[in-house]
């Protein structure tokens, strides 16, 4: 078989794992062979959820994704976006999809939220060229919509496979639906931000996203907090296992 043709098929197959495993966790009801099978409990699929291992380089990961069309978004979106920063950073930071400004641009994080988030980086002397930034979805949702379980289910192995690139150290998951996906959990954000869990042995901060906190700015004393717990482990004081 051509190679291109079993990378695709490989990529395929992982989607589809990653899509039953998805409606497993939220509890529906699957079909086997046209006849309901029972529900299974959130946290044994969890266990069994699979995680790509091999890992590729991102400029790889990029090129396997190609014109992108493994769920429906690309029949909105203008262009994919893919993440961008530094491919050894240790600090990595998931948000949910791209907007219309970063549909436009190519790049995440570049319109209001982003504005709002530069506005943090800087405040925590941090700048975009020494941190990776991506998001679980790389192709807008029309409307800014929240992304769909089948979109996440498409779009999730390549966000794992770029955090397998880069291996940071510390990972900030921003809002719900980033916390939720690569967690993969359906702990409310307002429980988990601001405590240290742990991803394949890499610490994860949950905070609010950015456009919560543009619609609640009341919150973004929160996030700072969170970011304070998160500056002590990148600039090598304090231990993410504290509570
Ligand atoms: N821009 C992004 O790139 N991601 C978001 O989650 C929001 C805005």
């Amino acid at each position: 078989m051509p190679e291109p043709l079993k990378k695709e098929l490989c990529r395929l197959a992982a989607g589809l794992k990653e899509f039953v495993n998805y409606q497993r966790r939220s509890g529906l009801q699957l079909l086997e062979g046209g006849y309901p099978v029972s529900i299974v409990k959130p946290a044994a699929a969890v266990a069994a959820s699979p995680e790509p291992t091999a890992a590729m380089s991102l400029e790889e990961i990029r090129e396997e994704m190609g014109d992108c069309r493994r769920c429906k978004l690309w029949q909105s979106r203008t262009r994919l976006v893919f993440g961008s920063g530094n491919p050894k950073a240790r600090l990595m930071f998931i948000g949910e999809a791209p907007g219309a400004e970063e549909d436009k641009q190519g790049e995440p994080f570049v319109g209001e939220a982003g504005q709002l988030l530069n506005n943090l980086l800087h405040k925590l002397d941090l700048n975009r060229q020494e941190i990776f930034i991506s998001n679980v979805i790389k192709s807008r949702p029309p409307g800014n919509r929240t992304p769909m379980a089948d979109e996440i289910a498409a779009c999730r192995p390549f966000l794992i496979q770029q955090i397998e690139a880069i291996r940071p150290q510390i990972i900030v998951t921003l809002g719900g639906v980033a916390t939720h996906a690569l967690l993969e959990t359906k702990t409310p954000i307002s429980r988990l931000r601001g405590k240290w869990q742990q991803w394949q042995g890499i610490a994860v901060m949950p905070t609010f996203h950015p456009s919560y906190l543009l619609r609640f700015p009341q919150e973004r004393k929160k996030t700072w907090e969170d970011m304070q717990q998160v500056m002590a482990i990148y600039k090598g004081k304090g231990s993410e296992n504290s509570e």
